[in-house]
């Protein structure tokens, strides 16, 4: 069945597509997880053996020819960890059969002949004229020297470097490379001039900002206050209710569109709605038809085989009570794709958030409280 092609606002920013929510790596502060505080083998309980756990590759490549292409709006696969989706078998048929160009963030778990032989000839789809690469590689010191017998970083670098002689663009000048690495700058990550050596030359290498709480600091600039380290900093008992909208399509391993980052990882910390998917497939993916049937609290905002979602879905706000447990990428401050905040002190944040039950004994704590006083209830 060809579903409706769904109307993207100018303003969507981003297609996050998860591939897989399972992963090589354990590493002890996943990116995946919520509070940034455990291993992710512990946190993420995906081990149902008898149930479906993403969609096939024809389904995705039928619910993602409903996104229109557009040239500077890639579709980032990400996860868990991407290359492994589909017994690391599928991502060709998607790649082949939809219009757009891909993003892919990974820890490269696959050495690259097999990744590329994995491809069938479709590199091309990771290769859109953009000023930063698309095949952006997460380096995991403590995991990769493990599996890799200590020379995580040089494995990595080399991984990437082969790239080159396989129908990538390999530069060490980021806008000429299809493929770069990227460290989160955690406390507890380290650049050494061993690393600086190694990939000199080669391959780009940039540090990304550090979301979250480590020993009680917070690090990242965040628009709206305590919405991620309320609950990690013990600021208050309790999270607080608030009206909450994405600017992003965020998609789940099963097709589940949801309405921030927070909720898609908590359902998978649960275990993955599993058991939801098997009874929605029952309906024809009807999601909007039968969502209070299948769900209770936490619900997904559409299903993206579902006839009738629509990008208007995610232009609703939609009460939460889980405001302070907020994941850093959604409400940290930062640029849109026309530079908003760069250009015109304009914030962009990946959700829109409103009246927020601020109790005083917390606002009077704010310095900028007259200008965020606009987001809490009266
Ligand atoms: S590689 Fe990424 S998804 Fe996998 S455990 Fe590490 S941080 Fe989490
Ligand atoms: S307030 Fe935070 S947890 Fe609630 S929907 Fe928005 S981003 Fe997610």
């Amino acid at each position: 069945m060809t579903l409706p092609l769904l109307e993207l606002p100018a303003s969507l920013n981003y297609v996050g597509v998860f591939l897989s929510l399972e992963c090589n790596l354990a590493c002890s502060y996943c990116i995946n997880d919520p509070e940034q505080a455990g291993r992710r083998e512990i946190l993420f309980p995906i081990q149902a053996k008898s149930r479906r756990k993403s969609l096939t590759p024809d389904e995705w490549v039928q619910a993602l020819n409903r996104i229109p292409f557009r040239q500077d709006l890639p579709l980032t696969l990400q996860g868990g960890e991407p290359m492994l989706y589909w017994n690391s078998k599928g991502l060709d048929i998607i790649l082949a059969q939809t219009p757009h160009y891909y993003d892919l963030l990974t820890n490269f778990a696959l050495k690259p002949e097999v990744f590329v032989k994995n491809l069938q000839g479709m590199q091309h789809k990771f290769q859109r004229e953009a000023p930063y690469p698309s095949i952006r590689v997460s380096y995991h010191a403590e995991e990769m020297n493990r599996v890799w017998q200590g020379r995580g970083f040089a494995e990595l670098v080399d991984r990437c470097e082969a790239l080159g002689k396989l129908g990538f663009k390999v530069s060490p000048d980021k806008a000429h490379s299809d493929v770069g690495i990227y460290m989160v700058a955690h406390p507890q990550n380290q650049l050494t001039a061993e690393m600086q050596a190694l990939y000199a030359g080669r391959v780009p290498f940039e540090t990304k900002e550090f979301l979250g709480v480590h020993e009680g600091q917070l690090h990242g600039h965040y628009l709206y206050p305590y919405s991620t380290d309320l609950i990690a900093r013990q600021l208050h008992p309790q999270t607080l209710s608030c009206e909450c909208r994405t600017t992003e399509l965020l998609v789940d391993p099963l097709g589940f569109v949801w309405g921030c980052h927070y909720y898609l990882y908590q359902s998978w910390v649960a275990g993955g709605p599993l058991k939801q998917f098997e009874q929605l497939e029952k309906h024809g993916f009807r999601y909007a038809q039968n969502q209070s049937k299948i769900f209770t609290g936490m619900a997904p905002v559409g299903h993206l085989l579902d006839a009738d979602f629509s990008m208007a879905d995610l232009q609703v706000f939609r009460p939460c009570h889980e405001y302070g447990r907020c994941i850093g990428c959604d409400t940290k401050v930062k640029n849109d794709r026309f530079q908003s905040y760069y250009d015109h002190g304009i914030a962009h944040t990946s959700v829109q958030i409103r009246n927020i039950q601020m109790p005083v004994s917390l606002q009077k704590n704010i310095p900028e409280l007259a200008q965020l006083r606009q987001f809490f209830s009266e």
